[in-house]
């Protein structure tokens, strides 16, 4: 990975036209009110025409478009304010998980216009079986998107394991997934080999990694550095550190399913003993609560458990307690050692939040040395359950927003 830094780092070799392109769009698109052009002249430094010139391509190119002015009192045409565009480029997420496969498409704005969900326990399938089931899910998300104006200009995938750089998923544990070669297996079907220059036709991350990107571009009220824990029958993290994912010498940071919770207890899938999943995973909860997993369709497992706690179901509350209090050792732990003052409950965590959140917030007061004079906020996430499928795709169109040429060359 090479060295970047700031929007002049991403900029690459870029011509002086397309760094402007980049940094119109990157102001339209963080701006809290659609600016106008002399707006944007004032904010960039840059003349009237050059901006107007650059409006001018990205509307041609489907990045961005004019909003309706609001009726104001008195003389004038109003100046007309730029938003991103709604029928432009977008991207398309996709999710392998243990026990259900999703796709979702999300617009240059953040917007979600299609989301599926396909639940199956894939445990028994082959991964080429699992992904042709995907495929088909993303053969659907695209004549969507087209129905509705849209152009995916990209994909990116979650999956519940260890990626390397070139998207072979080296382990998922709970899929049992070993050295799977994910993009040669998803080769040649179509909505996955789309090219845009900039914006590689297909991404495969860490769904805890994609999670904590989707929190983070969620909404303003994101943190700049936080811990995002997706809670499914794995347990994975992903940690944002001053606005960007730390993810690691190799990219396999925040396997926090795997921290030690008791060294010498339950033996784990990872070959370990006493890890968080044993604890606070789905299927540990379920077991404590004397639900059988196979008692409950694995989609509503957590819905269930909220209900049941809710209704004051004492095993459900013993069950919540016991797995929040091993999470609660797990994030202390990783509280001392980064210093952060947000956790994020996502994933199947984000219902369970208002059960899981005292006992977490009971061992981190225990155990974190400065939650006396430094309080961590515990809550769950803005996106809930589809997080990662949502930060999927979210990934894609921040790339374009990131570096829009290769976008408007394609569209040209
Ligand atoms: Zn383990």
């Amino acid at each position: 990975m090479t060295t970047t830094s700031g929007p002049v780092g991403a900029v690459r070799q870029g011509s002086l036209r397309e760094l402007n392109l980049a940094v119109v769009l990157g102001r339209i698109a963080a701006a809290e009110r659609p600016p106008s052009r002399a707006d944007l002249a004032a904010e960039t430094g840059l003349t009237r025409a050059t901006v107007s010139a650059v409006v001018e391509d990205l509307i041609t190119g489907r990045l961005v478009t004019e909003a309706e002015p609001a009726p104001r009192a008195g003389a004038g045409r109003p100046a007309r304010g730029l938003v991103l565009a709604g029928d432009g480029p977008a991207g398309l997420g996709l999710e392998v998980n243990v026990d259900y496969l999703a796709a979702c498409v999300v617009d240059l704005a953040g917007r979600v216009r299609h989301h599926t969900v396909h639940r199956a326990d894939l445990r028994p399938l082959s991964p080429a079986d699992a992904l042709t089931r995907l495929v088909a899910l993303a053969v659907r998300a695209r004549a969507d998107a087209a129905a509705q104006g849209l152009t995916l200009a990209g994909a990116a995938l979650a999956v519940p394991g260890l990626v390397d750089d070139a998207g072979t998923v080296r382990l998922a544990p709970n899929l049992g997934w070993r050295d799977v070669p994910v993009p040669a297996l998803l080769a040649g079907h179509a909505p996955l080999t789309e090219r845009v220059d900039g914006v590689p036709p297909l991404v495969v991350d860490n769904e805890a990694n994609l999670a904590a990107l989707g929190e983070l571009h969620a909404g303003p009220a994101a943190p700049a550095s936080f811990l995002h824990i997706t809670g499914e029958v794995g347990i994975g993290a992903g940690i944002v550190l001053d606005g960007a994912l730390f993810r690691g010498t190799r990219g396999w940071s925040g396997e926090i399913g795997h921290i030690p919770v008791r060294p010498e207890g339950r033996p784990c899938r990872c070959g370990g003993r006493g890890c968080l999943e044993r604890y606070a995973g789905q299927e540990a909860i379920l077991a404590a609560a004397g639900l059988a997993e196979a008692d409950l369709p694995a989609d509503t497992a957590a819905t269930r458990l909220a209900e049941l706690a809710e209704a004051g179901s004492t095993a459900a509350l013993d069950a919540l307690h016991e797995a929040g209090t091993a999470l609660g050792v797990a994030v202390a732990a990783v509280v001392n050692l980064l210093d952060l003052d947000t956790v994020v409950l996502g994933g199947g965590y984000a219902p369970l939040a208002p059960w899981l959140r005292p006992p977490v917030l009971a061992e981190i007061s225990r155990r974190v040395l400065t939650a006396a004079w430094s309080p961590v906020t515990v809550r769950p996430a803005a996106l809930g359950a589809d997080a990662a499928v949502v930060g999927a795709a979210g990934s894609v169109v921040r790339r374009i927003i990131a570096w829009p040429s290769g976008w408007l060359a394609r569209a040209a």
